[in-house]
């Protein structure tokens, strides 16, 4: 499916730079090798002497004549009897270096010498050696940034790098894109619009000029303004904000002047710049060291007044995509510019299927497959990864020589893209693999008392991914959107049951943990913190939320006063120390169980299905779990041990 590329109008007016540098090159490299080569071997070699052997014929007084140079000597020898008619051969060697000897030497022999005259084929060299080199590096320059500019010459640094589809031919059309259907329905208008544009102008209605495409990363913006090209059936100039930007100031600014120039010329088009947050970062939000910032601000600029400076209804429309709508600058989001925003969701499950059955269409598919589970078992997957997933499990069943994909395929592709990839390679010794079979049947226990977490799949003590050496899979019944105070506490004290049970067990405690904990406190704080689930601190948000889209970016805090900062620290110690206490006591009386569990898991490594399902189906939950869950002791003021430590 790769989009039929065309090269914009003015690079083909050119003659192509490319190939000039390319014999430019031959041509001095092959100068370059006559010259070490084939011009010495010219002139005929005379024999060469070793330098002792030329002083003992000397001293032997044998030599009659001897040129002499600093590199080289050449001497010819008295003619023998018999000989003398012939022409003398002449003999070259090479002096040992400052042998000041030797002129006393050739005078006590009584040999005729003389310097050496300079080689007659010496101007040759020397000119080469001044002019070659230069040029040398002239051609590798001229090469190299011929190559880099990708046939374009210097001149056209200020040229836009945009790519255009022309007619729309971006190989995507709407019935690729699925699970986004308000996005589209919105964008089905611009479609409108440009097919129609008279019927709108002739009524007297403004088309926005910019619309923004903002969501998580995969959720298919880019998919989406590909398709909207396709169905409108007009040219599509395609750029990312980052290839404004150059080390040059004052480039980017131009190649967006360039960009607008080439789509008034064919209008109507649209013009889509990907990852728009390159570019429109925020000018107030640069800091107060204004270095390094002048190319994007310039270049921000001219997108400013570019955007005010055309006429929408002339059907030229700018779309944008980015992930963080917040980073940009605010100029960029007013009337005028880009004043329409759509929102792209993460799909939700029937939206998930439809998207799982556009990537299905392209692989072969057992009859027992049903997507409509895969669906519903990937909440908060997007386009990107089920499109992932999909490709996973044909990956998969290639590999176990399966006719057509299976449901079992995709099980283990979910696995996969959830938890890594399986490394049975890393062996563990016996202490460790009963530590991490206890950690896992820990969580597995806790977890099947607390509201929310979902149903438990799977244990396994096969290692996986980057650290993983156990897992606990655990997948939602359902599409959530919020989460109770009690389901958050659930989690927290899911998350510390693989700690409590190691406790419990071997009365010490592992570095395997580490993972669980972390998770655990980034829950408390965001309770603390965001949710104003705190009794004692109230509804006050003390963290400032700066990602929509983007998951696992810190949040910063709010400044707060020591004391505040103290207390939520306090807080948030609770609420863990709480939740680890429930842990500990659930598995406490579900001592028997999780003995036995773990017993199993070690043996069979892989603990799944109905066999895990009525294990699980004997946990006993402990007296006080009710209480603890729905009247909260996030809320409580009792003050423990541990609070008093801080
Ligand atoms: P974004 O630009 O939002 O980060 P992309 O548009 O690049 O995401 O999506 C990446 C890939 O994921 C697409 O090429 C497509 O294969 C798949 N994909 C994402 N969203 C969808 C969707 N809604 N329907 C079908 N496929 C999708
Ligand atoms: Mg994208
Ligand atoms: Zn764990």
């Amino acid at each position: 499916m790769s989009p039929v590329e065309t090269q914009t109008q003015r690079s083909k007016k050119k003659p192509k730079p490319k190939e000039v540098g390319g014999s430019l090159l031959l041509f001095l490299v092959a100068l370059f090798l006559f010259n070490l080569l084939i011009l010495p071997s010219l002139s005929p070699k005379p024999p060469q002497v070793p330098y002792s052997k030329f002083i003992k014929q000397v001293e032997a007084g044998e030599v009659e004549r001897a040129l002499v140079g600093p590199n080289q000597i050449q001497y010819i020898l008295k003619p023998k009897a018999g000989t003398q008619n012939q022409t003398p051969r002449v003999f070259v060697t090479i002096p040992v270096a400052l042998d000041l000897d030797l002129p006393k030497i050739l005078r006590e022999h009584d040999v005729e010498f003389a310097a050496l005259p300079p080689n007659n084929t010496g101007w040759v060299s020397t000119l080469l050696g001044w002019v070659l080199p230069p040029l040398i590096f002239f051609g590798i320059w001229a090469w190299l940034f011929n190559r880099t500019q990708g046939g374009a010459a210097a001149l056209t640094v200020g040229k836009s790098k945009a790519r255009i589809y022309s007619q729309g031919n971006t190989g995507v059309s709407f019935a690729d894109v699925a699970g986004i259907d308000e996005a589209k329905a919105e964008l089905q208008e611009i479609v409108d619009f440009l097919k129609n544009t008279d019927r709108y102008v002739r009524l007297g209605a403004k088309i926005p000029k910019g619309i923004l495409l903002v969501g998580a990363p995969g959720t298919g913006k880019t998919l989406l303004a590909k398709a909207i090209a396709n169905e409108a059936g007009v040219p599509f100039f395609s750029i990312s904000g980052s290839e404004f930007i150059e080390l040059f100031v004052g480039v980017g600014a131009a190649r967006v002047r360039d960009l607008f120039e080439q789509a008034k010329q064919q209008a109507p088009c649209i013009v889509f710049i990907d990852e728009l947050d390159a570019l429109g970062k925020s000018r107030a939000a640069a800091g107060p060291f204004p270095v390094g910032n002048d190319e994007r601000e310039q270049t921000l600029n001219q997108l400013l007044t570019e955007m005010d400076g055309f006429d929408a209804n002339k059907g030229v429309i700018i779309l944008a995509a980015t992930n963080r709508p917040e980073v940009l600058d605010p100029a960029l989001r007013r009337p005028g510019r880009f004043d329409r925003q759509i929102v792209i969701d993460r799909p939700d499950k029937s939206g998930r299927k439809a998207i799982l059955e556009i990537h299905a269409k392209h692989v072969k598919l057992a009859p027992d497959v049903d997507l409509e589970k895969i669906a519903a078992r990937t909440p908060g997957f997007v386009g990107a990864d089920l499109a992932n997933l999909v490709n996973e499990a044909a990956l998969l069943a290639a590999r176990r020589r399966h006719e057509a994909i299976t449901m079992a395929d995709f099980a283990e592709a979910i696995e996969r893209v959830v938890a890594g990839l399986e490394k049975r390679s890393r062996v563990l010794n016996e202490l460790e693999k009963k530590t991490v079979a206890y950690h896992e049947v820990g969580h597995a226990i806790v977890a099947t008392l607390m509201p929310g977490v979902g149903k438990i799949e799977k244990i396994s003590i096969v290692p996986r991914g980057v650290g993983a050496l156990g897992y606990t899979l655990q997948l939602p019944e359902e599409d959530r959107f919020l989460m109770l105070e009690s389901e958050l506490r659930g989690r927290i004290a899911t998350l510390l049951g693989g700690r409590a049970a190691e406790e419990l067990i071997f009365k010490e405690v592992s570095t395997g943990a580490s993972d669980d904990i972390q998770k655990a406190t980034d829950f408390a704080e965001r309770a603390v913190t965001l949710y104003g689930m705190s009794a004692t601190l109230g509804p006050v948000a003390f963290e400032k939320i700066q990602q929509q889209f983007l998951d696992g970016y810190p949040n910063p805090r709010r400044s707060v006063s020591p004391k505040t900062a103290e207390q939520i620290d306090r807080q948030v110690k609770e609420i863990i120390d709480s939740a680890h206490q429930i842990a500990l006591s659930v598995l406490q009386i579900n001592r028997d169980l999780l003995d036995d569990t773990a017993k199993i898991l070690l043996q069979k490594e892989i603990l799944e299905g109905d066999e895990l399902r009525s294990r699980l189906g004997q946990v006993k939950a402990p007296p006080e779990l009710d209480s603890w869950l729905h009247t909260g002791s996030l809320n409580s003021q009792q003050p423990t041990n541990s609070v008093n430590e801080i």
